[in-house]
């Protein structure tokens, strides 16, 4: 995307100190990868992450790592190596440039992080299926490629109303993974470690919604690209005091602008909301072009994503079943459609753009009439951009910034 009008763009201070935890984070785990100190798990974004740091766990996330190769945009040239072994470019395209960059012998955290050579082989991989098949499938070929140990929980999608049944049944999937979990870890489960652990990701997911909030104040002090790397540490910290520390200081940052008006946007004149994934690489050309049409796009599903408020350290399995499937992701329309307008209400929102990302079909939102509908109810209009998360190859910049414009020429109009 062409950047002509450079636009100032509010940097936020605590970023030093986030990208100092997320750098102790992948060194720890790179030493603990090359030592053998610690056994480490993969896990799904929103999988039973809490339950492998309770059992002493190392974890690393392959979405985070995929996003990674997004934003880097290294994403692009590594699809066709997983196209090349039979998995379609119409799939996850986090899933095929991770394994791509595998197979390649390649990640951008060795350009990041000084020292690291490689991802962290893993001795178990831990999916969740709730955000979609492919996570399943993605841990499979690692499974065989690399004969690790694969298990997982595999939950209901589509759900309208949470049921005991729900949760029963996830509860008793995730209390399963103990044993053969404890086995690899050589770790006895402990439940008050389990307690603590969830307590802190609670507090963890609190602060973070917190920091998510702070778009409601006008003018809001934080954009959705901000959110997009703050998550970082609620997404592969979360059980961790560091991610609840940091989040302090995030919050302290924000309610600050709020106090004396400053706008992460300046001069905002337009708020809007993102349904979907992220075109990661193209954040920093989608944060500009916003930026210099006086948008702020500055709420989101998907950095709500992180969010669990049904965590109970009191009731562990039960409140992380619960918490796993109340997620956004994981419902039916009818619930995805009252979950956005009470967003729309609650950020002040003047319209919504959403993604429709070609190779993640369970996070666009677009393809079976939900703009339309809820256009009709709220009246907030909305435009569908064509994209992708990762695949920067589905992408017209073009076609992209014709419509984002038009589309704020007409909120302007309608003013
Ligand atoms: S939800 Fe979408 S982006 Fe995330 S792993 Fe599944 S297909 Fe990939």
């Amino acid at each position: 995307m062409e950047e002509k009008k450079k636009v100032e763009r509010k940097k936020i201070e605590a970023t030093k100190e986030m990208n100092r935890i997320m750098a102790d984070y992948f060194y720890e785990m790179d030493d603990a990868a090359k030592t053998g100190k610690k056994k480490i798990a993969w896990c799904t974004s929103v999988g039973p992450a809490e339950l492998l740091r309770a059992l002493g766990f190392l974890v690393h996330f392959p979405e985070n790592h995929g996003a990674m190769l997004g934003s880097t945009r290294m994403a692009t040239d590594l699809i066709p190596e997983s196209n090349a072994i039979g998995y379609s470019p119409d799939i996850c395209s986090y899933l095929t440039a991770d394994v791509g960059a595998y197979i390649k012998g390649i990640t951008p955290l060795s350009r990041a992080y000084k020292g690291i050579e490689s991802v962290p082989k893993p001795d178990v991989l831990v999916f969740n299926t709730n955000q979609c098949r492919d996570v399943q499938d993605w841990f499979a070929w690692y499974a065989q490629y690399l004969n690790v140990p694969l298990i997982g929980v595999t939950t209901h999608r589509g759900v309208s109303n949470v049921t005991k049944a729900h949760i029963q049944s996830v509860a008793e999937q995730m209390e399963g993974l103990i044993e053969p979990l404890s086995e690899i870890s050589g770790k006895k489960f402990d439940m008050d470690e389990m307690k603590h652990i969830l307590a802190l990701s609670r507090e963890c997911s609190d602060l973070w919604k917190e920091v998510l909030d702070t778009a409601s104040a006008v003018p809001s002090p934080i954009t959705f690209f901000d959110g997009t790397i703050h998550m970082g540490p609620a997404v592969v910290l979360r059980g961790t005091q560091q991610a609840v520390d940091y989040y302090k200081i995030l919050l302290a940052e924000l309610k600050d602008r709020i106090k004396n008006k400053i706008a992460a946007v300046e001069g905002e004149r337009f708020r809007l909301y993102w349904d979907g994934m992220p075109v990661w690489g193209r954040l920093s050309a989608h944060s500009n072009l916003f930026a210099e049409l006086k948008a702020n796009v500055l709420a989101s599903t998907y950095c709500n994503s992180w969010i669990f408020t049904a965590f109970d350290p009191q009731d562990p399995f039960n409140s992380m079943a619960r918490a796993y499937i109340e997620l956004f992701i994981v419902r039916s329309d009818a619930f995805k459609e009252k979950y956005i307008k009470d967003m729309l209400a609650f950020f002040k929102v003047d319209g919504i753009i959403y993604h429709d990302a070609k190779t993640c079909p369970n996070n666009s939102n677009c393809r079976y009439g939900m703009p339309q509908r809820l256009e009709k109810e709220t009246g907030v209009p909305s435009l569908v951009i064509n994209g992708d998360l990762n695949d920067l190859r589905l992408i017209s910049d073009e076609q992209t910034k014709t419509n984002i414009e038009a589309f704020i020429e007409q909120l302007e109009e309608n003013r």
